[in-house]
């Protein structure tokens, strides 16, 4: 094992060996003052919590300080240090749950080659186990809890930009989120957010079109887009960068993604990952509108009135039980289906138990919901899978670590395809490759410069050598084959052309040591069908036709990708198509209240 990897194990086990022996956190604050110690109250019941917890988390703070002073930079693998901050969706008992054993949650984001302490984090926890269809039945019976305007499901990328744009143009907004914090896949976002004809751009002498965006889009979604979608994503994708940096965001750098003619990936400077920054500025954002996630928050019916039109929709709060939300507008940003293991069984099943790039919440419920109550999908079997996870591992490797210069070759040191190709491409190519495995090559001026290859080094998934020889035997590979194929490369790169594989861009070449390798293989990524939609992101019926005050947008939806997504492309959907809907949405609702 890695030294990184080895501190961090220790450091976890002595967490989980603390946190094995201790009793739950109830237990052990109630001997210090009964139930109030945490709750205000001497006897409280599970009504009285709210789902969101935001109350419980500031008692916390008032014994234990705020959330800075937690965050102890002293220690370099202490978790409070990384994920506490103000504008942290982590907070205490995200963690530390009150009634029940503490939780390490590290693998809903993270992997680690390593066995970790209460690493359950894929289980659903004992609240959420199963929908309880009695009491889902006796919520819809009963008068409705409260009455809301724009009600949005899923606090992903979508679900946030939808709630501000809504709680902007006038409605009222509730927003639901069943984890135990916002952010679900957006949040693991890496690479960037595809714009055409932004400032930044100009500045470098970037010369895009929308047309070309388009192009791009439907080449690589093998044509099967919606072209209408497609053309709306480009158009508006600039001022969707725009929307964001007036909130705060860093969209500064531009790179270029697999797929696309020109660099029109947006990201923050120094490499930082893209979908972090953008839901931590999108939640402060709608905390500022009055709009804050509520969170351990499950919706699970969607309903209709007599007319067929969207009347709101079940909720199970995690300590308020089932209850129903009567809404004028509803907004499905409930991302898609990548860690839905009988979906993706159902779906595509020649992906059954391949490995997922996907964060736990991406389990396909607007999908469910929608079908439920005779929605139409588009491309619902079209999955993708991301040339380069980790091997064994959740970890994506970002398409930028290729984007900015590492080549890829099998497992005796041979190129075997344009790095720079579409992912359905490349994944296809390494799976034609010997154990259908792959190693990205690259060297320290790389390593230097991309941010997130320094972070899969902090994880220990790097292999590194002085020569290209001796990091071919570190990996198992052919130390001539690697040799010859760096050497080719380096003279491609010089000429200016690959004559191998055809790569368009060669920004860097492999010719400083120390050199890295990280072992990759495909994994699910994306899930480009799910829910039908109008261009005013309307959810379709079975016939085609928008249910009155259903939107949706994200990756719920299908159409705006076609049959495989570009790098970059989907967060610009959710930014794009979230807003809109939540735009929609709110004019749809506020007509019906003054139709009154
Ligand atoms: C590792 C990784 C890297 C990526 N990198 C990029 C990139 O660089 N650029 C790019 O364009 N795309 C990237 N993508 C894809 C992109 O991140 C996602 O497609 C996009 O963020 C999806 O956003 P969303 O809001 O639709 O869904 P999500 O962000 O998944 O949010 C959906 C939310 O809905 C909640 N939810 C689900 N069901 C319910 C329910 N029943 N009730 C209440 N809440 C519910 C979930 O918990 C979740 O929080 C990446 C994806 C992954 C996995």
């Amino acid at each position: 094992m890695k030294p990184a990897a080895a501190l961090v194990l220790s450091a976890l086990l002595s967490l989980g060996a603390a946190a094995a022996g201790a009793e739950d956190l109830a237990s052990f604050h109630n001997k210090l003052g009964g139930c109030q110690t945490c709750h205000g109250a001497s006897s409280v019941t599970a009504a009285d919590v709210p789902d969101d917890e935001i109350d419980i988390n500031g008692k916390c703070m008032t014994c234990h300080g705020d959330y800075k002073k937690l965050a102890d930079k002293s220690k370099r693998f202490d978790p409070h240090n990384s994920h506490l901050s103000d504008r942290s969706p982590i907070n205490c008992t995200v963690c530390h749950a009150g009634h029940a054993q503490p939780k390490l949650i590290c693998n809903d984001c993270h992997s680690f080659d390593m066995k970790m302490p209460f690493a359950d984090a894929a289980a659903r926890p004992a609240w959420d186990d199963g929908i309880d269809e009695k009491a889902v039945a006796a919520a819809e019976a009963a008068a409705p809890r409260e009455t809301v305007d724009v009600l949005v499901i899923g606090a992903g990328s979508a679900g946030l930009n939808a709630a501000i744009a809504a709680k902007r143009a006038g409605a009222s907004v509730v927003l639901l989120e069943k984890h135990a914090y916002a952010g679900g896949n957006s949040m693991l976002a890496a690479g960037g957010y595809n714009a055409v004809g932004t400032p930044q751009q100009a500045k470098k002498g970037i010369k895009d079109s929308v047309d070309l965006y388009v192009k791009d889009t439907m080449k690589g979604g093998r044509g099967k887009n919606d072209p209408q979608l497609v053309r709306i994503l480009a158009e508006q994708s600039a001022s969707g960068v725009k929307w964001l940096e007036d909130m705060g965001a860093d969209l500064s750098d531009v790179k270029r993604s697999g797929g696309a003619t020109v660099s029109r990936t947006h990201r923050p400077h120094g490499g930082m990952s893209v979908g972090p920054h953008i839901v931590d500025v999108l939640r402060a954002e709608a905390t500022k509108e009055g709009v804050g996630a509520r969170v351990n928050s499950r919706a699970v019916k969607l309903l209709l009135d007599k007319d067929f039109k969207i009347a709101g929709a079940i909720v199970h709060g995690k300590h308020s039980g089932y209850y129903k939300i009567a809404a004028r507008a509803v907004v499905l940003a409930t991302g898609g289906y990548g860690q839905n293991k009988q979906m993706i069984a159902f779906y595509r099943p020649t992906f059954k138990n391949m490995t997922s790039s996907n964060n736990v919440t991406s389990t396909g419920d607007g999908i469910t919901m929608a079908l439920n109550i005779g929605a139409s999908m588009t491309d619902i079997d079209w999955v993708q899978a991301h040339p380069t996870v980790g091997l064994d591992s959740r970890i994506l490797i970002s398409e930028t670590v290729r984007g900015v210069g590492a080549i890829m070759v099998n497992i005796k040191g041979a190129r075997f395809v344009n790095e720079l190709t579409t992912r359905d491409r490349a994944s296809d190519a390494i799976l034609h490759q010997p154990e259908r495995r792959a190693w990205l090559v690259f060297d320290s001026d790389l390593y230097n410069s991309a941010k997130m290859v320094r972070g899969y080094d902090h994880l220990g998934m790097l292999k590194k050598a002085d020569t290209i020889e001796k990091l071919a035997e570190t990996c198992g590979m052919d130390p001539a084959t690697l040799a010859g194929t760096v050497r080719s490369y380096n003279a491609y790169r010089k000429a200016g052309k690959d004559e191998a594989f055809g790569r368009p861009d060669m920004p860097l070449g492999i010719e400083k040591a120390p050199y890295y390798a990280v072992a990759v293989a495909p994994g699910i990524h994306h899930t480009m069908g799910g829910v039908a939609i109008t261009p005013q992101s309307e959810l379709l019926d079975i016939q085609s036709r928008p249910i009155p005050g259903l939107y949706a947008a994200g990756e719920v939806t299908g159409g705006v990708h076609g049959f495989n997504r570009l790098g970059g492309n989907a967060i610009a959907d959710t930014v794009v198509f979230g807003r809109r809907s939540g735009e929609h949405a709110a004019q749809y609702a506020l007509g019906l209240k003054s139709a009154k």
